[in-house]
């Protein structure tokens, strides 16, 4: 147990952490592209919060969530989601006086009790945005532009969008009402996640993913073809939009997403390449969730995306991540004199912001170069007495392994001068 990490957690490994910085690095540069800002939240929140903003009838409050009580009796639950504390935020912090629309961004861990898969978590990584304050679809529009122009940037191909609008509570009080009609002989043979919906929110019953019950559900009416006309209207706009600037999508009248908060429309983008956990990211708009949670009423719309399905997605395309540079030069040093002139150097070289990495393990020669060779250094320069003496040492060149003389003086101004031409 002491060296085992917990059931679902994965480390993030220096070898690996580039690739991480390099989706983060993207997602915030298409994110300020489009005018949104960082906020970080905290990790926990109260649970009231989740059961309120993420919804009683969820498989995430009913079965996923990691609550505890802390030392003062509070219960606390660590974030299975962005959206319900950003909410929280909005509210608390009076973001309604900004200018508006409001939008945000965020990079979060988020923690589910779930069965590990590949590609689910107990502890997983969401890139997600928030926009509050706009109810036109072309906001819908605009928050789908810029998930696919992320995912453009980062050259991933073949995710499909799926689409769908499942109206509003209006719509969804005369739909639930047909579908229970429509389930009412069928509904004793179904499992007993469905029938424990059908009085609490009977539409939630579309997501059921056992076998018997979907063969109930194939005929079942769909909720888009169903909606009022206001709703409608809104569809028509945003697919009207997506065509505009050329975004394909495909309609899925079955999606209803996990979350009860959502409205009008919804998507998932989905993989066909990474198995049954395809769907890399989901997202809605939620109009009625601020309100619900206590803040003055305003429309909102965002989405997450899984991280950790977001790279399996890229490994499977085969799409290279640009790996970091090795050092800008190695210092290495033989005697005690040496060293210090090398401590003294490394200093002013790293001052100047030249990457620089020194001995500090008073290795033979050999096995210092063979290290800066390791490290992907791109010079090497060895010091020893004769070198204190005359302040010139010879600079290896790897990649080409040629070396050459240079005065000491000179090395600071060679380096900056060497690594702009590289
Ligand atoms: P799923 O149907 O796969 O359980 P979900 O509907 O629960 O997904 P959302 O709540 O919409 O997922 O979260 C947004 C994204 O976060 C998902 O599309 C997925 O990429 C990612 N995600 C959700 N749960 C996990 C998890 N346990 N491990 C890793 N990634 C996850
Ligand atoms: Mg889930």
């Amino acid at each position: 147990m002491l060296t085992q990490a917990p059931k679902g957690t994965h480390d993030i490994l220096p070898d690996e952490i580039d690739k991480w910085y390099y989706v983060e690095k993207k997602f915030a540069e298409i994110c300020s592209r489009f005018g949104y800002r960082e906020i970080r939240l905290p990790v926990f929140e109260h649970t009231e919060l989740f059961q309120r903003g993420v919804g009683e009838t969820t498989d995430i409050v009913q079965k996923e969530m990691y609550t505890f009580e802390d030392k003062g009796g509070r219960s606390l639950t660590l974030r299975p989601e962005g959206t319900a504390g950003v909410v929280r935020s909005y509210i608390e912090n009076g973001m309604s006086s900004w200018p508006q629309p409001t939008k945000l961004f965020y990079n979060i861990t988020a923690y589910r009790y779930e069965k590990m898969q590949k590609g689910r978590y107990r502890e997983f990584h969401q890139l997600g945005v928030e926009l509050f304050g706009a109810k036109d679809p072309s906001a819908d529009v605009e928050v789908i532009s810029l998930m696919v122009l992320f995912f453009n940037s980062l050259g991933i191909k073949n995710l499909t969008l799926n689409l769908n609008s499942i109206g509003c509570a209006e719509c969804r009080k005369a739909y639930n009402q047909m579908l229970k009609e429509f389930l009412a002989d069928k509904i004793d043979n179904m499992c007993e996640n469905c029938r424990g919906r059908i009085n609490r929110n009977p539409m939630r019953i579309l997501d059921c993913k056992e076998e018997g019950c979907r063969t109930y559900l194939k005929d079942a009416p769909s909720l888009l073809d169903n909606i009022c006309d206001d709703c409608r209207e809104h569809f028509e706009k945003v697919t009207q939009g997506l065509q505009d600037i050329g975004i394909p999508y495909e309609i899925d009248k079955a999606i209803v997403r996990g979350l009860d908060y959502y409205n009008r429309t919804v998507f998932e983008f989905v993989s066909r390449n990474i198995g049954t956990q395809g769907t890399v990211c989901g997202g809605g708009r939620y109009d009625t969730l601020i309100e619900l949670c206590g803040g003055p009423p305003t429309p909102g719309i965002g989405f997450a995306i899984g991280v950790e399905r977001l790279l399996l997605e890229m490994e499977s395309q085969g799409i290279q991540i640009p790996s970091r540079p090795g050092p800008d030069i190695y210092l290495g040093s033989i005697g005690e004199q040496a060293d210090r002139l090398c401590e003294r150097l490394a200093w002013d070289l790293r001052s100047k912001g030249i990457t620089c990495i020194k001995d500090i393990m008073g290795r033979s020669v050999k096995a210092q170069m063979k290290y800066a060779d390791k490290l992907g250094a791109r010079y090497a320069l060895i010091i020893g007495d004769n070198e204190v003496e005359s302040n010139k040492a010879s600079l290896k060149d790897m990649k080409t392994g040629e070396s050459r003389d240079i005065s000491l003086d000179t090395l600071i101004d060679r380096l900056i001068k060497k690594r702009e031409n590289d």
